[in-house]
């Protein structure tokens, strides 16, 4: 993860859940764009771009929301890629 993008993000950060496995599942949610982020906290399976429920979007939504600092502002092309959930079955 590129660390100068992510800490242009004013995040607050709550757990979605836990498992004994993975640990806690954390939503980082920017205060100034709401773009919204997720991880584990125990292994490390990267970042990935969620929406306000928490569920995962599209790779190429990921990929392109972690190479772009914060944009301060609420993007209306956001919420178009907010719906771009990534395909569980996929997975
Ligand atoms: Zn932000």
């Amino acid at each position: 993860m590129p660390e100068d993008q992510w800490t242009t993000h004013d995040f607050k950060v709550k757990m979605l859940d836990w498992s004994a496995a993975r640990g806690s599942r954390l939503a980082y949610m920017c205060r100034r764009c709401g773009r919204g982020f997720s991880r584990f906290s125990m292994l490390s399976h990267g970042v990935w771009a969620i929406d306000s429920e928490g569920r995962a979007l599209e790779s190429a939504v990921s990929n392109q929301w972690l190479a772009e600092v914060c944009p301060g502002v609420i993007r209306e092309n956001d919420d178009k890629d907010r719906k771009r959930l990534r395909d569980m079955a996929a997975q």
